[in-house]
This record gives C-alpha cells, sequence and structure tokens, in this order.
C-alpha cells in the first residue's frame, strides 16, 4: 500500500495526518501528489468527497516556505505564498481546516476570509502576516483592492471547485485575482465538471496543465485512475511516436487500439520490424492463437498488445501502464471501455489517444460527451518537445531499436546503436514522467516489478516478477544501447 511518504510527502505533513488516522492516500491524491509537488501545474477532476482538499493542500503546504527556514531563504516576511480560492464559507472554512491541519507542524499562518464576516480581524491578521489565504473570491478581491492583500508573492494559485465558482457568476472575480498573481505561479484547479468556460479559464491562466481524473473504480464502469493525454497527430509518424513511447521511462504493458483487422496487423507487424515484442489481437485469429498472444502478453514476454475493439473485449490484465488509441474511437463509450483497459483496479495508468486531421470533429463530439478539456488537441510530432515531455520519453529516443531491414530503404538510423554507456540526454524532468513513475509506482505493486529506488513499489506477493521484471531489464538494455541516433534524423 502507497503511502503519503512514499509519494514523497514531508514527516511534518504526514505526522498530522497520522494524528488523524490518514495514511494512505485515495486515488486522486496518489495521482496528484509527485506531480504537484514539483510545481506543476494540474486539473484536477473528482467527485465530491474524493480528497481533493489534501490532493491540492499537501502541494501547497510542503512548497510553502516555513518560517523556520525564512532566515535561509530571502522572502518577504509575512505576505501570502499561496492563495486557495473557494466558492463559499462552509467551503472555505472546511478547505481552511484541513491546510490548517497539515500545516500545524510546519508552523504556516493560515487566514480565512470570506465575506459577511467583519473586515477587521482579517486586516489585522493580513497585517500580523499569514502564509496561506483561503478565502472567497469576493472579499478577496476586496481586501486586495485595500491594499492589506498583497498577491505579488503568491507561488501556488489554487481555484477549488471552479465549476460552482463558475456557477455562482464569481468567474471575473477569479480572473481578476489571478492576474494579481506573479505569472510563475503553480496554478492548481480542480473541478467537478469541465465546462468550456472552465477550460477556457485553464487554457488562458495555465501552463500545460497535467489533466487527472480520478473516479472511482467501486462503483463506476469507467476510467478509474487514467491521465489523458490527447495529441492531433499525422499517421505516418504514429509508428515512430509509439516506438518513442515504449522506451519511456515508466511503462509496463501497453495496449494499442486499431479500429481494424487490417490496422491491427500491419500496426503490430510496424512495431515487431522496429524491434517491439509487439503482437495484433483481432478476430482473423484464431481463438488458440488469440489465447496464445494473451498468455504472453500476461507473461511479459508481449509487451505490446494491438488490438482491435471486439478482440479486447474482457482483456484484464494488469500491469497495463498505457493504453494508445492508434485511431480516435468512434465514441465516447469506446473511448471509456479502451482507457479503461489500464489503471484498472485502482491503479493508474496513461492513455494517449492519437486523432487523425478527420477525426477532429469525432474527438471533439467525445470530448464534449465527457466533459473533458481536449477541445482542441495539440499538433503533435514524434519529435515534438512537449510529447517527449509529456511521456517521459529520453531525448535523442528513436522509434526504433532494430536496424531497418534492406527492403525498407529508410534512412540510414541508428548507426551509432549499441553505443553503450553513452549517456543519453535526458527530456527535461517532468510531471507526467513524475506522475507515471510514482502512479507507475502504483502499476508496478500490483505487477510485482519494483523499479530501482522507488521504495513505493513493493511486489504483491504471488504475482513474482514475470509480468515486469523481464520487460524492464529489456528495456534498460534498449535505452542504454540502441536509439541513440543523431538527433537531427529524425521529424
Ligand atoms: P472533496 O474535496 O474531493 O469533496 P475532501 O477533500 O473534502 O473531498 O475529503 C473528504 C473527506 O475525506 C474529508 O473528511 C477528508 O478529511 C477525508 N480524507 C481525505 N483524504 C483522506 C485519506 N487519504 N484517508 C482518509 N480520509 C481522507
Ligand atoms: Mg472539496
Amino acid at each position: 500500500m502507497t503511502t503519503f511518504k512514499d509519494l514523497g510527502v514531508h514527516p511534518e505533513i504526514c505526522a498530522p495526518l497520522e494524528r488523524k488516522g490518514i495514511t494512505t492516500p485515495f486515488a486522486i491524491q496518489e495521482m496528484t501528489l509527485s506531480v504537484a509537488l514539483q510545481g506543476t501545474d494540474l486539473i484536477g477532476q473528482a467527485r465530491t468527497g474524493s480528497g481533493k482538499t489534501l490532493a491540492f493542500g499537501i502541494p501547497v503546504v510542503q512548497r510553502s516556505v516555513s518560517p523556520k527556514d525564512r532566515d535561509y531563504i530571502d522572502l518577504p516576511q509575512g505576505k501570502p505564498q499561496a492563495l486557495i480560492v473557494a466558492p463559499t464559507r462552509e467551503l472555505a472554512m472546511q478547505v481552511s481546516a484541513e491546510i490548517s491541519l497539515i500545516s500545524e507542524d510546519r508552523g504556516l499562518r493560515v487566514l480565512t476570509v470570506y465575506g459577511g464576516a467583519g473586515y477587521e480581524p482579517q486586516i489585522e491578521a493580513l497585517e500580523k502576516g499569514v502564509d496561506i489565504v483561503v478565502g472567497t473570491p469576493g472579499r478577496l478581491i476586496d481586501l486586495a483592492n485595500r491594499k492589506v492583500l498583497d498577491l505579488s508573492h503568491v507561488h501556488a494559485l489554487v481555484l477549488d471547485e471552479a465549476d460552482e465558482m463558475l456557477d455562482l457568476g464569481f468567474l471575473p472575480d477569479v480572473e481578476k485575482l489571478v492576474t494579481l498573481t506573479p505569472e510563475t505561479r503553480q496554478t492548481l484547479l480542480f473541478s467537478a465538471t469541465m465546462p468550456g468556460a472552465i477550460v477556457a479559464l485553464a487554457r488562458s491562466y495555465m501552463r500545460h496543465p497535467m489533466n487527472i481524473r480520478a473516479e472511482s473504480s467501486a462503483d463506476t464502469q469507467t476510467v478509474p485512475a487514467t491521465a489523458q493525454f490527447v495529441y492531433q497527430a499525422h499517421d505516418l509518424d504514429k509508428p515512430e511516436m509509439i516506438g518513442r513511447l515504449l522506451q519511456c521511462e515508466d511503462h509496463d504493458k501497453v495496449v494499442v487500439f486499431a479500429r481494424t483487422k487490417r490496422q491491427a496487423q500491419r500496426v503490430a507487424d510496424d512495431l515487431a520490424e522496429r524491434g517491439f515484442p509487439a503482437s495484433p489481437l483481432h478476430g482473423d485469429m484464431q481463438q488458440a492463437a488469440r489465447e496464445r498472444v494473451m498468455q504472453k502478453f500476461r507473461d511479459g514476454k508481449v509487451e505490446v498488445l494491438v488490438a482491435t475493439d471486439v478482440a479486447a473485449r474482457g482483456i484484464d490484465v494488469t500491469g497495463v501502464s498505457h493504453v494508445v488509441n492508434y485511431t480516435t474511437p468512434d465514441d465516447e463509450k469506446t473511448y471509456v471501455h479502451r482507457i479503461g483497459r489500464t489503471g484498472r483496479a485502482g491503479a493508474s495508468g496513461v492513455a494517449v489517444t492519437l486523432v487523425d486531421w478527420a477525426d477532429l470533429h469525432k474527438w471533439k463530439m467525445i470530448n464534449k460527451a465527457l466533459d473533458l478539456p481536449f477541445d482542441d488537441p495539440q499538433e503533435t510530432y514524434s519529435s515534438s518537445e512537449h510529447f517527449l515531455h509529456d511521456m517521459g520519453i529520453p531525448k535523442g529516443t528513436k522509434g526504433r531499436i532494430k536496424k531497418a531491414v534492406s527492403d525498407r530503404p529508410e534512412k540510414p538510423k541508428d548507426k551509432d546503436a549499441g553505443a553503450d554507456g553513452e549517456k543519453r540526454e535526458r527530456a527535461p524532468r517532468n510531471r507526467n514522467r513524475q506522475r507515471t513513475r510514482s502512479r507507475g509506482g502504483q502499476v508496478i505493486e500490483k505487477s510485482g516489478a519494483p523499479e530501482g529506488a522507488e521504495a513505493a513499489a513493493k511486489p504483491a506477493e504471488g504475482e513474482a516478477s514475470s509480468e515486469g521484471s523481464a520487460p524492464r531489464r529489456r528495456r534498460r538494455r534498449r535505452s542504454s544501447g540502441a536509439g541513440d541516433s543523431a538527433p537531427k534524423a529524425d521529424a
């Protein structure tokens, strides 16, 4: 069982939680913490009662400088370091109580401000100095206008229950508040739904936010814990993208969904030819062959399954870290069903959807039906910086780990493949890799493939090494050796 400590939460924050009997993170917390603790912007969607407050509260508190450390860090004394905006007085008070709890041992001063209460005590507290301000939009604006609330040192901004703020007509106030904080801040936005106005807000004020949606797997069939990425991609570049993805830091098993049997076969052949242990799974294969493939996939001998929807029905394999939609699914049900192949049973995963130009309209329908924030997927190539960054793919990685066979006269690739020991430059350290790592930790826990220093990942008994460690070793060898060709050769 992953603990808060495992996710990198400071002992001074774990301690007060433990005193309340809180030791094990809820799903949304497990998914967001290690990412948010790095300072990454994120959008969290999860239902009421799922534990969103600690999901943002812990990073906010941990990343605030405790007065104890003020002597060492040059910061103006007593100016708010973090701002949490909540729609109502009740919610502000609830959030504040939880923030106060986890701030206790760090000695951070938390102030709650809301309308309908006297200004004096709030002003007095602000003048004495506070570290974290929790409040409702109207009163926050008031205090800022009176120049008693200085938001120019805020490094973390949280918009809690953003959709409710929209419903209550607070969005203009919220925007105003956002603009009073430094652009370099971390922004965390939590919302149960993602109406257009909230997406627009996120788009204007957040930097490459990571989207995390957590559902309780107990009572829905949908996406228990899946981080979703949607890219507008080019058909000819997709195999290369997947080839690179297959070398990202924290992957385990991968399922690629294809539209047709033919496509499944073609993509699997292409990946195999690139050197990846891939196999198709489709209805033209005989039952026995399909079962063999599934067994190999379970055992980790086949790392990538390229499947059609029909053939993939009922796949329930632990340790699927990534689902790739090679083509846009036909409707939202299919989408949810496909990405539900990863992150099962509370374990988390990554879903990557590649949208062709021609499928853009279809994707927008799915996006709308599911209230997702990817209405306009970013145009993405296998060499795109953001793709490598999002996926945690080391820089310089090629989508091929085996020399092209001679009947495919491509660019001379991999001429320096096998240059073992040559350290590859890494893509910038990133939220998603962080996330997949920690969340990978959980997946790994299920499949029994502990990764190096990640103390979080403990193999579950019974499912020992066969599923995870073998492919992992393969990957290592692969990533230290092959694919180190000159960065110029791509795209
Ligand atoms: P949300 O904001 O998603 O509606 P809250 O953050 O208010 O949910 O959390 C709901 C309740 O669950 C709170 O009483 C909180 O103290 C409790 N809680 C949150 N995280 C945990 C956890 N990891 N373990 C046990 N209880 C938790
Ligand atoms: Mg809440």
